[in-house]
């Protein structure tokens, strides 16, 4: 059997008759930087004092390098695992330096005092997590992100193969946490540091770790690399939200914005909205109508234009056609089908050209009684030979059902729901 830096072999941890961690089973390589997600409650903490033996387990093993966690002493533990739990209470105004000094606790024999490499390490701990200027200063004078970092320093002092961190950015803004992941990272990556987070931020999960163990009500959902977790199907029932997963392009990871709790749904009262878009000019509109719990659709858009895939996101119908081809006739018919089924039209500012001229023709043949367009205005709209998008858009403003509005008058009318005057 691989000597794994951690497992947990059916693990069920239980208060009193409720088993809030149950059956739990992971194996953690040695050199792995592996997160632990899940809503709370979920059983994560749970998971780390288990290991601590704070709390007992009901049934099941754990393993730290292969050998029972039964079998440790609490010393030896410490020289192989450094835990940074979740809450760090301090009733003792300790300064920084003697926090990180403990650290060596686990290597000093009773009465033993500190040696000169004692201090050598705890100087390099407080230097490489930017602790050192702070350490005659009081663990209770510090800020949040200050004391987070006195605490990492304290378990990196112990020299682990293995850090166990319970969300270790809990509180922390955005600059410290990121601060603390990235060297947990380097530590990671430089010195094959194997660690064991409890993130509750799924993006900063995402962003560093190499997997992922997803828990629900003290069960492992599942366990998996970025992509396999986060992902819209694996997430959505954990987390009971709406969201979209989409790659950041600058992290080069995967991300999951929250868009709103299931329960509001959609408005039914709310008009029925159908958009003419394409190249990100919709992009406003289209999350504004979907968020304020408009029954939005759109079209006709070429796969792979940015309102595209924003649409996918959103999970707004939309009609579609294949990249870079000029809307055929099999399209352009279920795109007045689901135009004719709509209430209001918005027009965008998006340039017409002869590839998409279809979404403008069709309004002529749509049944227009009872229906209210509003148009963006463009100054270079129609790219079209005869400016055929621009009469049609004109013929209809002149009739009273189409009417020009400015971009932020248009948001004010959807997050009112005054696009259509109802009696
Ligand atoms: P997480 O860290 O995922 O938010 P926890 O492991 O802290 O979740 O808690 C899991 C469940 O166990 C929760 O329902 C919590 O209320 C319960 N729990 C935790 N500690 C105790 C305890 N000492 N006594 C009773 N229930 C507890
Ligand atoms: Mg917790």
């Amino acid at each position: 059997m691989e000597n794994y830096a951690l497992s947990f072999e059916n693990v069920t941890v239980a208060f009193g008759e409720v088993e809030v961690l149950r059956n739990f089973s992971c194996d953690i390589k040695k050199g792995e930087f592996v997160s632990v997600i899940g809503p709370n409650g979920s059983g994560k903490s749970t998971m780390i004092n288990a290991i601590l033996q704070s709390i007992r387990t009901k049934s099941g093993e754990i393993y730290l390098n292969g050998k029972n966690n039964k079998d440790y002493s609490s010393k030896q533990r410490a020289q192989y695992a450094a835990v940074v739990p979740q809450v760090f209470s301090t009733s003792f105004a300790f300064k920084a330096w003697d926090v990180v000094m403990m650290g060596r606790n686990p290597y000093l024999s009773r009465m033993q005092s500190e040696t000169a490499e004692d201090v050598a390490i705890v100087e390099e701990a407080m230097r490489i997590t930017n602790t050192l200027h702070l350490k005659d200063r009081k663990i209770t004078s510090l800020s949040g992100g200050e004391r987070q970092r006195v605490i990492i320093a304290g378990a990196l002092a112990q020299k682990p193969k293995l850090l166990i961190l319970d969300e270790p950015t809990n509180h922390l803004d955005i600059h410290h946490t990121l601060e603390i992941l990235q060297l947990v990272k380097k530590l990671n990556v430089e010195e094959g540091l194997t660690v064991f987070a409890v993130l509750h931020d799924i993006n900063m999960a995402a962003r560093f770790s190499d997997r992922l163990i997803l828990m629900k009500n003290g069960v492992n959902v599942k366990t998996g690399t970025i992509e396999e977790i986060v992902n819209e199907e694996t997430l959505k029932p954990v987390y009971m939200i709406d969201m979209v997963v989409k790659n950041n392009p600058l992290t080069q990871s995967l991300e999951m914005v929250a868009l709103r709790k299931k329960t509001d749904e959609i408005k039914t009262d709310a008009a029925k909205v159908h958009v003419i878009s394409g190249g990100g000019s919709g992009a406003v509109i289209l999350e504004k109508l979907k968020r304020t719990g408009y029954r939005v659709t759109s079209g006709v858009l070429n796969l792979g234009d940015s309102d595209y895939d924003l649409c996918h996101f959103l999970e707004i119908p939309t009609v579609t056609e294949a990249p870079y081809n000029n809307i055929s006739d099999e399209v352009h018919r279920k795109n007045v089908s689901v135009m004719n089924d709509s209430e209001v039209i918005i027009i965008t500012d998006v340039p017409i050209g002869n590839g998409n001229l279809k979404n403008i023709e069709a309004l002529n043949e749509i049944n227009l009684e009872g229906k209210k367009i509003y148009v963006l205005p463009s100054e270079n709209r129609d790219y079209t030979e005869g400016k055929k998008a621009d009469r049609i858009i004109g013929e209809l403003v002149e009739k009273g059902i189409a009417g020009y509005i400015r971009l932020n008058e248009l948001v004010e009318k959807i997050e009112g729901y005054s696009l259509v005057e109802r009696v």
